[in-house]
C-alpha cells in the first residue's frame, strides 16, 4: 500500500515539475486519461462479448472531440475563466457567507460520500428541467442526438449546458467545504463510473442495481420508443429515479434504437449549432409544428 503510495505520488511529482503551463497538461492529461478509460472500457466490452462496431463511427469521433474539449482545458479557457473570473471580480464577496464549509470537521471519506449524494440529487433534478423546459432542451438535444452510444456519449454536452451544470453546483460546493473531486482516486472512480453509464457493459448489481445507475438503466433515458421517454434520469444513483417515480417499470423490454426521430446532427459543428436553430424555431418563429413534445416526446413530466 505504501510502495504504491509512493509510486503514485513519485509519478505526480515529476508530472508537476514537467516545465509545461497549465493548458498543455490539461491537454496532455485529457488524452491519457481518454486512452486508458478506452482501453479499460473497450477490453471489459470485448470480454463480455457485448458489440464495440459503435467506436467504428463518427458519432465516436465527435463525442472524442468533445472530450478533448472539456477534459483538454479549452472550455475552461473559452468559457470557464470567463465564469470564474465574474465570479472572482463581482460575486466572491456577497457570496463569502455560503463559505460555512459545513463537512470540513468530517473524516474526507464522509466528505467525498455526502457531496456525492448533494451534487447527484441536484444533477438529477437539473436534467428533468432540462427534459421539461424548451430552453434546456434545446442544448440538452446536443447530447441526446447520439445514436451511437459509446462511453465518450457522457462528456458530448453543449458547453451551455455545461456552463448552467457547474453553476447548479457552485452555491452547493461552497456550503460543504472542499471538492472530494481533487482526491485523485475518487476522480478516477467517478470518471470511470460515469464513463461506463452509455458503454456496452453487462453491469449488474442485483438488488443494488435500484441504488447504482448500471449502463442498462441508462440505456432507456437514450431510447426512441415513445414508451421509454422521460424515465431514468439519474446519474450515479438510481435510487433518485424510484424515490421520485421516474424510474423505467420492471420487465420493459430493452431499448434497441437510440437517439432523437427529429435531431439528427451529422456533423461536429451541427451538434454545436443545432441548439440554437431549435430556439430561434421556439421562441421567434414559434413554430407548433417543432416544439419539445414533438422533439421526441420528451416533455410532460
Ligand atoms: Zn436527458
Ligand atoms: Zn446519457
Amino acid at each position: 500500500m505504501n510502495e504504491h503510495a509512493s509510486l503514485l505520488s513519485q509519478v505526480l511529482e515529476a508530472w508537476r515539475a514537467l516545465p509545461l503551463g497549465l493548458y498543455e497538461k490539461l491537454f496532455i492529461k485529457a488524452v491519457v486519461l481518454g486512452v486508458c478509460i478506452y482501453f479499460v472500457i473497450y477490453v471489459i466490452e470485448r470480454a463480455c462479448g457485448t458489440r464495440t462496431d459503435n467506436y467504428r463511427s463518427k458519432g465516436f469521433l465527435h463525442d472524442s472531440m468533445y472530450w478533448i474539449y472539456f477534459e483538454g482545458g479549452f472550455n475552461a479557457f473559452f468559457v470557464g475563466l470567463g465564469f470564474r473570473s465574474l465570479l472572482t471580480a463581482y460575486l466572491e464577496e456577497p457570496l463569502s457567507f455560503f463559505d460555512v464549509k459545513l463537512l470540513t470537521p468530517l473524516p474526507f471519506f464522509l466528505q467525498a460520500v455526502i457531496f456525492l449524494v448533494v451534487s447527484d440529487f441536484i444533477n438529477y433534478w437539473v436534467h428533468r428541467a432540462e427534459h421539461r423546459y424548451k430552453f434546456m432542451w434545446a442544448f440538452h438535444t446536443t447530447h441526446h442526438s447520439q445514436e451511437k452510444l459509446t462511453f465518450a456519449t457522457t462528456i458530448r454536452q453543449h458547453p451551455v449546458t455545461y456552463f448552467y451544470q457547474e453553476l447548479s453546483v457552485y452555491i452547493p460546493m461552497r456550503i460543504l467545504g472542499v471538492d472530494p473531486m481533487s482526491w485523485l482516486p475518487l476522480f478516477i472512480l467517478q470518471h470511470l463510473i460515469t464513463a461506463s453509464h452509455h458503454s456496452q457493459i453487462p453491469l449488474n448489481f442485483g438488488p443494488l442495481n435500484r441504488v447504482i445507475v448500471t449502463p442498462s438503466f441508462h440505456s432507456y433515458h437514450h431510447s426512441t420508443d415513445p414508451a421509454h421517454h422521460n424515465k431514468n434520469f439519474s446519474g450515479t444513483f438510481a435510487a433518485w429515479d424510484y424515490l421520485f417515480g421516474t424510474a423505467v417499470k420492471d420487465g420493459i423490454p430493452k431499448p434497441t434504437q437510440y437517439g432523437l426521430d427529429d435531431v439528427k446532427p451529422t456533423s461536429l459543428w451541427s451538434t454545436l449549432a443545432t441548439p440554437f436553430r431549435l430556439l430561434y424555431q421556439f421562441y421567434l418563429v414559434r413554430d407548433r409544428t417543432t416544439n419539445p413534445e414533438r422533439l421526441g416526446n420528451r416533455t410532460g413530466i
